[in-house]
């Protein structure tokens, strides 16, 4: 599926590296080495809000494609929804393009409804994932296409901090901070 959003031509081909332990110094294409692009990217959060993120990204201008952290976009995120409304942290969200900077220079002095913003949106022209294969010995023989794909690990951002306490309650007064337990070590009485 083609991702048209926003009022502008599409333009790049983006990824969002769901790693925190890779970087992506070459590109997941052509293995070239990364340059960088400090773009404001156009993110959509759930259900209904959006925020421009003056972002440094790493970039191909041989594939022409656009690499973003994903632990980093989500710390940036909870830093601005925890001032904009905390409320909607944890929630579903996707980076749906790049807008302009004047645009964005302008929507940060004064806030644009989504409507406007979206005439500044260049959407992506294409989405894409990216796996790694890590280094390792493995058999001359072996088809590399078969070669283990590691999958990305749960990211532990401010963002999904929910999301790994299932069971911390919402509502109602914080828990104490147990203290630890120390256990006292029994005396041997001397027996003299
Ligand atoms: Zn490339």
């Amino acid at each position: 599926m083609k991702n048209h959003i926003g009022k502008l031509l599409p333009r790049y081909t983006f990824v969002l590296n769901p790693y925190a332990e890779y970087r992506f110094t070459r590109c997941p294409g052509c293995k070239q080495k990364m340059r960088q692009r400090k773009l404001p990217l156009f993110i959509h959060v759930d259900p209904m809000n959006s925020v421009a993120l003056n972002y440094t990204c790493r970039y191909c201008p041989d594939c022409d494609l656009l690499l973003a952290h994903q632990d980093q976009i989500e710390s940036h995120l909870a830093r601005v929804f925890a001032q904009y409304d905390p409320s909607l942290i944890g929630n579903d969200y996707m980076v749906l393009g790049t807008m302009e900077r004047q645009a964005w220079r302008e929507s940060m002095k004064e806030p644009k409804a989504i409507s406007e913003m979206l005439e500044h949106v260049h959407g992506f022209k294409e989405l894409q994932t990216v796996r790694v294969q890590p280094g390792g010995w493995y058999p001359a023989s072996m088809d590399p296409s078969e070669l283990p794909v590691q999958e990305p690990g749960p990211l532990n951002t401010p963002w999904n901090a929910r999301r790994f306490r299932p069971t911390a309650k919402r509502f109602g007064p914080p828990t104490p901070p147990q203290r630890p337990k120390l256990k006292r070590k029994r005396r041997r009485r001397r027996r003299s």
